[in-house]
């Protein structure tokens, strides 16, 4: 066993990285690495968005972001694709998500949803959003360079104060119910940024793995 390891419990701990994954890029998995090594996650899970409540739909098709994100992970052992939200009707709400993963794991997993700052800002907007909590924790990690981000509503600032542990133990030792910050390696990477490189014809490389940009040509997209 590592130094350091022996406090922590042999419960499993998973990650959940949702999001439109529209592509996903270096800073999804870097930031999903370094939660998994710092947590010490015993899996992640990526989980692509359908129809994003919060977005437009996006142009590329749900079946290419979920193909990209499973060549994003290609090769790491900790890494899975998840298909759930693909393989429902309707809005991809995150607290279906979890209902369906608790049905699946049990309530004895401990589950730990991965979230950058700029959505973590709208988190009081998501359906049934108190809820949440009760059947995960977050992981909060600060996203640089995020233009216009908003201050964190009194409702979330209340949230956070009651949920608050800055002691990564505390997500082994129960399931559900605390809110974390992790300092991750700041990448000012976006989706946003890819697809606007793309549509420039400039190149994207060392944005994302050189994998999905060839995935990107042999489909064409990004570029209308
Ligand atoms: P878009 O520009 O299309 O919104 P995006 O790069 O923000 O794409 P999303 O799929 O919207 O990616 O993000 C999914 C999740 O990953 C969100 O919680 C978001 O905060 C987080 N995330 C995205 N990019 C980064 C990054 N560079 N560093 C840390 N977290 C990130
Ligand atoms: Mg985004």
């Amino acid at each position: 066993m590592q130094a350091g390891s022996a406090t922590y419990s042999k419960k499993t701990v998973i990650g959940l990285s949702g999001g439109t994954f529209d592509p996903i890029h270096f800073g999804h998995l870097r930031m999903a690495q370094e939660l998994a090594d710092n947590l010490h996650l015993s899996a992640v899970r990526f989980i692509p968005a359908a129809q994003p409540p919060h977005k437009s739909t996006p142009e590329v098709s749900a079946k290419h972001r979920a193909a990209m994100v499973r060549l994003g992970i290609a090769g790491n052992s900790l890494f899975s694709c998840d298909d759930r939200e693909l393989n429902r009707e309707g809005a991809s709400y995150t607290i279906d998500t979890l209902l369906s993963l608790r049905d699946e794991l049990g309530a004895d997993i401990s589950l730990v949803l991965l979230i950058g700052s700029d959505a973590f800002t709208k988190f009081d907007t998501w359906h049934r959003w108190q809820e949440i909590i009760q059947l995960c924790h977050i992981a909060l990690v600060q996203r640089p360079m995020v233009e216009k981000q908003e201050p964190l509503s009194k409702s979330l600032q209340n949230f956070l104060q009651s949920h608050y542990t800055e002691n990564a133990e505390d997500l082994h030792s129960k399931s559900a119910g605390f809110v974390t910050m992790q300092t991750v390696t700041a990448l000012d990477i976006s989706s946003t940024s890819i697809r606007s490189n793309l549509q420039k014809q400039h190149s994207a490389k060392y944005l994302l793995p050189d994998s999905i940009l060839e995935y990107i040509r042999t489909y064409q997209l990004y570029t209308k």
